[in-house]
């Protein structure tokens, strides 16, 4: 049974209505079948917990396929370090299953509360990027059901275009509803971490470039309201998955040492008022967490969940930035641009663009799907609340140079990057188009991202989902229909 239900990404921003079936109530994929073969001229878009910031998986008057009740971890290899799942199984659920038996995801995001469907449709990367490459390149077969060719299996090997154009392709394709993902063998849960604490931008960058090829992970967090010599000023830390020697003797036996029972969400606190996070309350964030952060540690140990997913920790803290939602902004550079890079920071600082959290990564080179964010470069990912007045032109000007220099924004972030940008960042987007062409001609799969980025659809395609006409649903709950996104600072 299908339900309107009104949608919102993780930034909260441009909600909009759809008409939501959960497939695990039936045969879940010829349920899929079904919603693919009776879409209106909205379309029809997948959706795994909604952690992507915008509207990739909305479809405002159109239908939205919910796949979080398609979780079971249908086989696990132990000899071969891999599994098969349903697409909806999330990475927390994967992780208390499979790190007991000592097999850890080969990417993690910053959150674990992403399923795999999402991972696979975003193409994921991690704190590992510069050694293991995306999410993508750790799934050996996806299953999908794709609007022109029905249930399909892809390997990288069997199917090349299609594989690529799905990792990575917003679920613009079809919809996954299993694939068999590698695993990494660990002999313990936690991991051992080595950081610094950089006193300017300079520092934080000659560190990790120098010493990225040594860790498996690595990630700078940076303070990105300290300015003039302190500019950049970051914890950076290094990490590996611990051995169990690097364990006190007690919790050595492999029981313990692959206990893995991070903690349950706590909520954000209800007194939280709305738009806590102010200029004020993040320059006392950042200030009170440089500081308590040691110089130089090596090896500590601690828990893969607080290294990985500290934001886990609390329930809805997206909600902590006010009614109007908040934006995050993530762009990546190519190696040789060290100076736009340190430029644009120094214009967020200049300008007081309050963000609560600044993380720097490097990446290794892209793969072979032409819609993957990452290529070899430096990435910046920045919380912007949307009330923050200036944003829209602060973040265009950034954008344009970006492309000039060669990088791109992150589709699963975005929510108001310029329609136009987006073949030059995108440079490999006609090819992609192609393989979605042959695998859905007619655009029955479409998303308020696709309406709002129309280079997604094609230049001359005139998509399922582009008709003026909104679903009677979206028209009833008189609320946004999707494609509009949302500017920041100009509503
Ligand atoms: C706190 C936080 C930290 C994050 N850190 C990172 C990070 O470090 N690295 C990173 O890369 N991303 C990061 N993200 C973004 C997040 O990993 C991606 O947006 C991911 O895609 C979310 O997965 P989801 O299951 O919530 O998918 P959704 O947000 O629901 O969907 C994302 C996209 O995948 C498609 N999709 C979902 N399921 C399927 C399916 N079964 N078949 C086909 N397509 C499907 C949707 O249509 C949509 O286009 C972070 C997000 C948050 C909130």
């Amino acid at each position: 049974m299908a339900e309107p239900r009104a949608l919102t990404g993780w930034g909260r921003t441009a909600p909009s209505v759809a008409r939501v079936t959960d497939p695990a109530k039936a045969d879940p994929v010829e349920a899929i079948e079904e919603v693919l073969a009776s879409a209106g001229e909205r379309g029809v878009v997948a959706r795994g917990l909604g952690r992507s910031y915008g509207d990739a998986a909305q479809n405002g008057g159109g239908d939205v396929i919910d796949m979080t009740g398609l979780d079971r971890i249908v086989d696990v290899d132990l000899a071969r370090a891999e599994a098969v799942v349903e697409a909806g199984v999330s990475l927390d659920r994967l992780m208390r299953t499979l790190v007991p038996l000592g097999l850890w995801p080969m990417v993690t995001p910053g959150t674990r509360y992403v399923t795999v469907g999402g991972a696979i449709g975003s193409d994921v990367h991690g704190k590992n990027h510069h050694r293991d490459g995306t999410f993508g390149a750790h799934v050996r077969a996806i299953e999908m059901v794709t609007p022109a060719r029905g249930r399909v299996t892809l390997t990288p090997e069997s199917h090349p275009d299609e594989f690529w154009a799905t990792t990575g392709g917003m679920g613009l394709t079809g919809v996954v509803h299993r694939a068999t993902i590698e695993l990494l063998p660990i002999e313990t849960s936690a991991i051992r971490v080595d950081s610094w604490r950089t006193t300017d931008l300079d520092q934080t960058m000659t560190l990790m470039a120098d010493n990225d090829h040594r860790y498996r992970y690595s990630v700078a967090w940076i303070d990105c309201l300290a300015r003039g010599a302190s500019l950049g000023r970051s914890v950076v830390e290094f990490g590996e998955h611990a051995t169990r020697d690097d364990l006190p003797a007690a919790k050595r036996p492999a029981g313990r040492a692959l206990r893995f029972s991070p903690r349950d969400s706590l909520p954000a606190p209800p007194w939280a008022p709305s738009g806590l996070l102010n200029r004020w309350t993040v320059a006392a964030f950042n200030e009170l967490w440089y500081r308590k952060s040691r110089r130089h540690t090596e090896g500590h140990v601690v828990p893969a969940s607080s290294f990985f997913h500290p934001l886990d920790l609390v329930d809805g803290w997206n909600r902590i930035y006010g009614a109007r939602g908040f934006l995050q902004y993530q762009f990546v550079l190519p190696d040789g641009a060290e100076t736009v890079l340190r430029s644009i920071i120094e214009d967020l600082v200049e300008e007081r663009a309050a963000s609560f959290l600044a993380v720097l990564k490097r990446f290794g080179p892209s793969n072979h799907a032409p819609l993957s964010f990452p290529s070899a470069g430096w990435t910046l990912a920045l919380d912007l609340p949307v009330a923050y007045g200036p944003l829209a032109g602060l973040l265009d000007r950034t954008d344009d140079r970006v492309v000039e220099a060669g990088g791109r924004v992150y589709l699963a972030k975005d929510s108001r990057v310029r329609p136009e940008l987006l073949e030059t960042m995108y440079p490999a987007l006609a090819r992609w188009r192609e393989v979605r062409d042959r695998m859905d001609p007619r655009h029955v799969m479409s998303s308020d991202l696709m309406r709002r980025l129309p280079a997604l659809a094609g230049p001359t395609h005139r998509a399922v989902g582009s008709g003026a006409r909104a679903h009677p649903l979206a028209r009833e709950e008189g609320l946004v229909t999707g494609g509009a996104g949302t500017r920041g600072g100009d509503r």
